[in-house]
């Protein structure tokens, strides 16, 4: 039985393909599943350079961390009574060549996300059950469903901007809003410090 911190258990593991090219982002739970069927390897970024393990030498090397106390503040561990493991950031999935399609995929979520949680009306920051989608182009009046034209508001805003344009509520928009060229969830994740070492496999 493995447990971990909460935070170990929630964090996100880059997932390479063969060739090195970011394809997908997976829960550790995934992430490990995949290593302990040999299906990938640990990539970790040490001193400017990848160096590759399979599960085995990474439990090894996640033991010899412990033991020298070698952990930093942002690295989650996975631990049981036996064994305590390092949890991945990146990992390279040995059988697998494709490149990803390009395309993010349009959902609330990811447009939270591409905004930031934040009103692109009011620019405050709020949490996801505060926020709602605003048609710029109000939808009874042909505003669609697209990344150019819906964008986060908090309740407040959302019910002040009513059926209107932008301009007859007198109010304006943060940015123009536009499709992300990444997945919002990886731009999010980017700027934390925990996953810096996505840095080195994301443009
Ligand atoms: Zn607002």
């Amino acid at each position: 039985m493995v447990s971990g911190s909460s935070t170990a258990m929630q964090s996100s593991v880059l997932a390479l393909n063969r060739s090195f090219v970011a394809v997908h982002v997976v829960p550790v739970r995934r992430a490990i599943c995949l290593l302990w069927k040999g299906m990938a390897e640990v990539i970790s970024v040490e001193n400017g350079s990848f160096l590759t393990y399979d599960l085995p030498s990474w439990l090894e090397v996640s033991e010899l961390r412990a033991e020298f106390d070698e952990f930093e503040e942002h690295d989650d561990l996975l631990q049981s009574v036996n064994f305590v493991v390092q949890v991945p950031r990146v990992i390279r999935l040995l059988n697998y060549e494709r490149v990803p399609r390009n395309v993010v995929k349009f959902s609330r979520r990811n447009v939270f996300l591409r905004d930031e949680y934040r009103c692109q009306y009011c620019d405050r920051k709020y949490s996801h059950s505060r926020l709602s989608l605003d048609h710029v182009m109000p939808r009874s009046r042909g505003g669609g469903n697209t990344w150019e034209n819906i964008v986060t508001a908090c309740l407040d805003c959302n019910v002040r901007k009513g059926g209107r344009t932008p301009k007859e509520a007198g109010m304006k928009l943060l940015s123009e809003p536009s499709r992300p060229h990444r997945n919002p969830v990886l731009t999010h994740q980017l700027n934390s410090r925990k996953y810096s070492s996505w840095k080195n496999f994301v443009r």
